[in-house]
């Protein structure tokens, strides 16, 4: 157990989408955003990325770990299933957090997007059409 948590943390479960790359994650993540950067359109596929920041240690891959396809640097990269492709989550800020693409998630977290980022390179063709407030790169 992470230094930090308390043992009535609530944990979730995550997979990819063929099921060889498992993971769990304590439901404490700290920010959550859609990011609509052409990065995480890219590797989901999708018109932007709902995903969720924790501290890396919170975070463990329980199956497939050897077999991860790790786009980047130790400190910066994202991680893939090595089989299907799925993206699961992303190491950043020189490795201190991760932020997990939650679409692969298996349990709902306590915690929601809240914002739009990097609306400034988002889809032509995606109309964004609830109320969250949308920042043109990072949120400030
Ligand atoms: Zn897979
Ligand atoms: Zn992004």
């Amino acid at each position: 157990m992470a230094s930090g948590e308390t043992a009535s943390e609530r944990r979730l479960k995550g997979r990819c989408y063929c099921g060889q790359a498992r993971f769990e994650v304590a439901d404490a993540f700290g920010y959550a955003a859609n990011c609509h950067c052409s990065q995480c359109r890219r590797t989901t596929g999708s018109a932007f990325k709902p995903f969720a920041g924790i501290e890396r240690a919170k975070l463990a891959v329980t199956a497939g770990a050897d077999a991860l396809l790790i786009v980047g640097k130790a400190d910066n990269h994202d991680a893939h299933c090595g089989r299907c492709g799925s993206l699961l989550f992303s190491v950043v800020r020189d490795g201190a957090y991760v932020h997990v693409a939650l679409g692969t998630l298996e349990d709902a977290p306590s915690i929601r997007p809240d914002r739009h980022i990097f609306v400034g390179s988002k889809a032509p063709w995606y109309e964004i059409t609830d109320g969250l407030p949308q920042f043109a790169e990072h949120a400030s």
